[in-house]
C-alpha cells in the first residue's frame, strides 16, 4: 500500500516530565499537535510535581538524552527543536552537541528554572549557560520577564533593560508578560536589528501552569510550518491565549491550559 506523505512537519522536543500533565513534554506534545506537526518527545529531566508545585526532579544521563535524540534525528527528517526544561549545565552541553548536527533548523529556547509554583527546576547557572552557548545557535527564545531577569542579570529589570543585556547572545527574544497585576499583558519581540513588536492581549484571571511551554511549543510548530518568526509569534501568542482562556483546574492548584 502506497501511503501518502506524512506531511506534518516534525519537531524534536528535548523537555522534561511533567505527572501532573500541565506542562513539560506534555504540554509540547499537545501544543503540537495542535498546530499540526509531529512531536517527537525526548526526556531531558523527571520531575515531582502537581498543580501546586515541584518537589524534586532528577536530570537524565547525557548519554541517555544523546541516545533518545539521535535515533529520532537519524529516523525522521527535523524541521524545528523546541528546548524545555534542561535541568543541569552538562545538559546544555548535551543539546549543544545534538543541534550541531542539525545545521539550519530553528531552534526554540524555552528557559525553564522554575515551576509556575515558584519550585526550582534548575539552578541559575543552568541559564547562564544557556544565554552563553545556546543563544547563539537559537532561533528565539521565550522567557517570562522573571526568566529574563536572571538570564540579564538584573533583578529589577524592565523588559527593555533586560533585552538590552540578552541581545548580544540571541538574534530574536520574546519576553512576555502576565506576571505582574496589569490588566493587559505586554509581550514583546526584540531582534538584534533593532526592530520591536508589540503584542498586547488581555490579562485572563488566575495562575495557569504550562504556559511558556505551550507557548514556547506552538512558536516552534508554526516555525516548523515555515511561517515567518514575526507572524508565527503571533500565532503562537493567539493560539496560548485560548489555551488560557479554556483552562481547567483539574487539580487543586493551578489552572491547565486546554491545548487542543
Ligand atoms: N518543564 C517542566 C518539566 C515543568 O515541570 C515546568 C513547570 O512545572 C515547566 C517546564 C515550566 O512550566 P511553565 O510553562 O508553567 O513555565
Amino acid at each position: 500500500m502506497n501511503r501518502p506523505d506524512p506531511s506534518r512537519p516534525v519537531v524534536l522536543c528535548l523537555s522534561g516530565h511533567d505527572p501532573s500533565g500541565g506542562a513539560g513534554l506534555q504540554a509540547d506534545i499537545e501544543a503540537l499537535l495542535a498546530q499540526g506537526c509531529h512531536a517527537a518527545p525526548t526526556v531531558t529531566a523527571l520531575t515531582v510535581q502537581d498543580t501546586v508545585d515541584v518537589t524534586d526532579f532528577r536530570v537524565l544521563d547525557r548519554e541517555w538524552v544523546l541516545a533518545q535524540a539521535n535515533k529520532v534525528i537519524a529516523d525522521m527528517p527535523v524541521a524545528a527543536v523546541k528546548l524545555g526544561m534542561l535541568g543541569s549545565v552538562e545538559m546544555v552541553d548535551t543539546v549543544l552537541e545534538l543541534m550541531q548536527q542539525l545545521p539550519g533548523v530553528p531552534l526554540v529556547c524555552d528557559p525553564v528554572l522554575r515551576a509556575g509554583g515558584g519550585g526550582s527546576l534548575g539552578k541559575d547557572d543552568v541559564g547562564y549557560a544557556m544565554r552563553e552557548r545556546l543563544f547563539p545557535v537559537a532561533a528565539v527564545a521565550t522567557p517570562n520577564l522573571p526568566e529574563a531577569r536572571i538570564l540579564a542579570e538584573l533583578p529589577n529589570g524592565t523588559a527593555d533593560q533586560c533585552a538590552e543585556r540578552l541581545l548580544p547572545h540571541i538574534e530574536h527574544l520574546l519576553i512576555t508578560g502576565g506576571h505582574g497585576d496589569e490588566t493587559e499583558i505586554h509581550n514583546r519581540l526584540y531582534s538584534r536589528d533593532g526592530s520591536r513588536h508589540d503584542f498586547t492581549c488581555q490579562r485572563l484571571p488566575g495562575s495557569y501552569h504550562g504556559s511558556g511551554c505551550t507557548l514556547a511549543s506552538a512558536l516552534s510548530g508554526r516555525l516548523a510550518l515555515g511561517q515567518d518568526l514575526r507572524s508565527a509569534v503571533k500565532t503562537a501568542l493567539d493560539y496560548t491565549w485560548r489555551t488560557l482562556r479554556d483552562a481547567e483546574q483539574p487539580g487543586h492548584g493551578q489552572f491547565v491550559p486546554r491545548r487542543l
